[in-house]
Formats: C-alpha cells, structure tokens, sequence
C-alpha cells in the first residue's frame, strides 16, 4: 500500500492529512490497499509478487550467513518486511475478518520495527570493533539478486495495477522498482569493501536501516489509521 492511497484515504474520510508526508520512500508495510483487494486478478499480482520478493529474501539470507556483511542483512529484511505485507491479507480470507487483518497488519508492522533495530544494532556493533566480510564475489551476487527480485516484483504489481487501473497497485510497483535500487547499495559495499574500505558495510547496513525505520513509522501510521 502507499502513502499516495493513504493520503487518498483520509481524502475521502474527511481528514486532513499532514503535507510531509507525500514524498520519500512512498508506501508503507503492513496492509495491503482495500481497492487491490477486491479483483481476483490484483490478488493474483500481490501473490506473484509475494513469491518472488520470498525467493529473493532467502537467497540473501544464504549469502549473509556466508558473509556476514550487515548491508545485505538490512536489505533482506526490507524485503522480508515487503513479503510479509500480504500475511495481513491472507489472515483475513482465512477468518474473514477485517479486525484480524488489522491486528496482523500490527504485528508485521511491530516484526518489522524489531528486525530493523536488530540490523541498526549489529550495524553499530559492527563501525565499533570493525569485522571482516566474506565471500565479496558472491556479496554484490545477493545484491543483484536483490535488484533482479524487486525489479521483477516492480513489473509484476505495475503491469497488473495499469490492467486493473488500480493507482495503489501502480504505487507498490513504483515502491519495489524504488527498492531494486536500494538493493544496488549491497553491490556498493562489496565493492568498496573489495577497495579495502570495510567501514563502508556497516555504513550501507545503517544508510539501508533508517530507510527501514522511515517507512516502518509510516505503515504504523497507516495500519493504525485503518481503525
Ligand atoms: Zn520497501
């Protein structure tokens, strides 16, 4: 979902919304938008796109566990956080349940916030008693697998959304393609780390969390204001 349809949200709601809150990042974990919802089709896309982004956050987590390169770790939760949008979704078809959804939707929210400040954590630990990562080769790999997945992810919802002319769709499209090239940052730090520079994973690590942190405090926004 994205803030752009949020905003559109509180629009027809009758509220206000704040002026700030448009650009950035421009959507938000944790639900997926009521309009996509209700086409079979646009289910089917957030499913393919589930896939792929799930396909892409298991490769990633491989290669971390390889190299302990805490860029990457950042960035396989951001796309874990991405896949788990459509868990809220799934819970409310099997229980029908609008208020289960909402709860779910919270939860990933609060899952994600958790794994982002484990990352910041490790990312500090890391600039403080500096480590050594591995296996480089196979680093700016994950990273491009990581563009490849989110790139594809990006088509998916974008192809669907212009099909259905569901500008929430196309947002979540614009959102993953936005992501693919967060994933480039984890080429950057294999490369800078290859140049002999390590402080740099770290510093990518913490760069990838805040942009994390940033869109976790908007879909707390958003799954709060869907009360
Ligand atoms: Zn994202």
């Amino acid at each position: 979902m994205s803030t752009h349809s949020e905003a559109q949200g509180h629009a027809a709601h009758g509220d206000h919304h704040d002026g700030g809150h448009e650009h950035g990042h421009g959507h938000s974990h944790g639900l997926v938008d009521e309009s996509i919802k209700r086409s079979r089709d646009g289910i089917r896309a957030v499913t393919v796109a589930l896939i792929v982004l799930g396909l892409t956050a298991a490769a990633q987590i491989a290669v971390f566990v390889m190299s302990g390169s805490v860029a990457l770790l950042a960035d396989l939760i951001h796309n874990i956080g991405d896949a788990a949008t459509a868990i809220p979704l799934g819970i409310a078809f099997a229980l029908r349940s609008a208020r289960a959804e909402r709860h779910a939707g919270l939860f990933v929210v609060l899952a994600i916030f958790v794994s982002a400040c484990v990352a910041a954590y490790e990312a500090v630990a890391r600039l403080i008693h500096p480590q050594a990562v591995d296996h480089l080769g196979i680093l700016a790999a994950a990273g491009v697998v990581g563009f490849v997945g989110n790139w594809t992810a990006a088509l998916i919802r974008t192809r669907a959304g212009k099909r259905l002319d569901s500008p929430a769709l196309i947002a979540d499209g614009a959102h993953a393609r936005a992501d693919a090239y967060v994933s480039l940052a984890v080429v950057a730090s294999a490369a800078v780390v290859a140049l002999g520079l390590r402080i740099a994973d770290p510093l990518i690590g913490l760069a990838i969390t805040l942009v994390i942190l940033r869109i976790t405090y908007d879909s707390w926004r958003t799954v709060r204001a869907g009360a």
